[in-house]
């Protein structure tokens, strides 16, 4: 019976440990795939990362317009994917201003324009979401632009686009490393 005992005590502390160590485990993996920001600031205009210069413009804003930004997204989906939001905290695309989105529309152009030199493509996605049944997760009006070249696979992309939270996001030096190359095409038009 002693031995009994003796052998679920065992037993226990062995699967104890064992559930520790994956946990500790899925931790450390899990971690850095979460977007911290974006999580708490979520319908906090507040906490808005695109509002706090320090949290990322500072750091990824390639191109100023009037009344818009470009600006180098950390968790890219394909090279060359950027994004584009007014100046103005907007949370989505119907409260923003006549001047803001043509603004908005002449930021995208000329980033189409660059994007073809830069990559060579010939077409580009565009895609924005309002509210969280759309998948918005930055409480910010923000197009995705994502260059295209001929006989690149769209299924892959949409793979991608819908996994994207799952990679690790790219590192401020690849972010600032992007943002200089796309300022001085866009200087260059
Ligand atoms: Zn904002």
């Amino acid at each position: 019976m002693k031995c009994d005992i003796n052998v679920t005590v065992k037993l226990s502390r062995k699967i104890g440990f064992i559930l520790v160590l994956s946990t500790v485990g899925l931790g450390i993996w899990v971690t850095p795939h979460i977007d911290w920001q974006i999580l708490f600031s979520k319908g906090n205009s507040a906490l808005c990362p695109f509002c706090r210069p320090s949290a990322v413009l500072d750091r990824s804003v390639f191109y100023e317009g009037p009344h818009s930004l470009g600006l180098i997204t950390y968790k890219p989906a394909a090279e060359g994917h950027v994004l584009v939001i007014p100046k103005r905290h907007v949370m989505r695309f119907e409260e923003l201003e006549d001047v803001e989105l043509i603004d908005m529309k002449q930021t995208i152009q000329r980033i189409d324009q660059a994007s073809q030199k830069l990559y060579d493509s010939t077409s580009y996605l565009l895609f924005q979401k309002n509210g969280k049944a759309a998948g918005q997760s930055v409480p910010h009006v923000h197009f995705h632009y994502i260059p295209r070249k001929e006989g690149e696979s769209l299924l892959a992309l949409v793979i991608r686009i819908s996994t994207v939270a799952l990679f690790k996001p790219m590192s401020w030096d690849e972010v600032e490393r992007h943002k200089e190359i796309m300022s001085q095409y866009m200087q260059a038009l």
